[in-house]
């Protein structure tokens, strides 16, 4: 699939305001700097569509990008910031949860995990609450350029092996990089199979 349009629709700062159409959501999220701008701006193929996410007093809002007058890219705020708060993290957490229990049109939630670091405990922490609520969920390894092949097959190994002490097997997976172009195609396979199949 190749996306041909994309329209900001809007930055809701709460659950409630966001779209009432029904159009098919599909949720990104990962720890901040996980490489989350990078990925949304190549599956769409535009330079700074997700710059917004960046923006001061939207980095906690639910970003809407409306892709081919069909369905939504759903940019969703990074976990993980060392220095905000425990306020902060509270109202990230209740809108997060807010948003996966009640967004019933979300069909699958993208978790970018950066797969050149250790694995880390907000990430697994996350993917299991996910399994928890019955969010259905797919992993995404992003920034895999970075590293050697040997290496990063190494600690890709290492946050699977995390993984598997929760779940019995591991979730659908993509190897991507926003640097290189690498993985959109299966990224967008998944969303067209899902969308045809609603
Ligand atoms: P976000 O905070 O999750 O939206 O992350 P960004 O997309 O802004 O990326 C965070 C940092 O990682 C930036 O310095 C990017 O240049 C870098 N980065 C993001 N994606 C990649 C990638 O695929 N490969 C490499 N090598 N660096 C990346």
């Amino acid at each position: 699939m190749k996306i041909n349009s994309v329209f900001f629709t809007a930055s809701f700062p709460k659950v409630s305001s966001c779209p009432t159409d029904g159009l098919a959501e599909y949720a990104f999220i990962g720890r901040s700097n996980v490489g989350k701008s990078s990925l949304i701006n190549m599956l769409c193929s535009r330079k700074d569509i997700a710059r917004v996410s960046h923006t001061p007093g939207k980095t906690q809002h639910l970003n809407y990008y409306l892709i081919d007058e069909k369905w939504y890219m759903v940019d969703l705020p990074g976990y993980g910031y060392a220095q905000i708060s425990k306020k902060m993290r509270q109202t990230w957490k209740r809108m997060i949860k807010d948003y996966f229990l009640k967004r019933d049109n979300m069909y699958c939630a993208f978790v970018l995990i950066d797969s050149n670091i250790n694995p880390q405990k907000n990430d697994i922490d996350f993917i299991n609450w996910l399994g928890e609520c019955q969010v259905p969920f797919v992993i995404v390894y992003t920034k895999i350029d970075r590293l050697k092949k040997k290496e990063l097959e190494s600690n890709i190994e290492k946050i699977q092996q995390e993984i598997l002490k929760t779940w019995d097997s591991l979730p659908q997976q993509f190897y991507t990089s926003g640097k290189k172009a690498i993985g959109r195609d299966e990224i967008l396979g998944l969303i067209e199979e899902v969308n045809e199949k609603i």
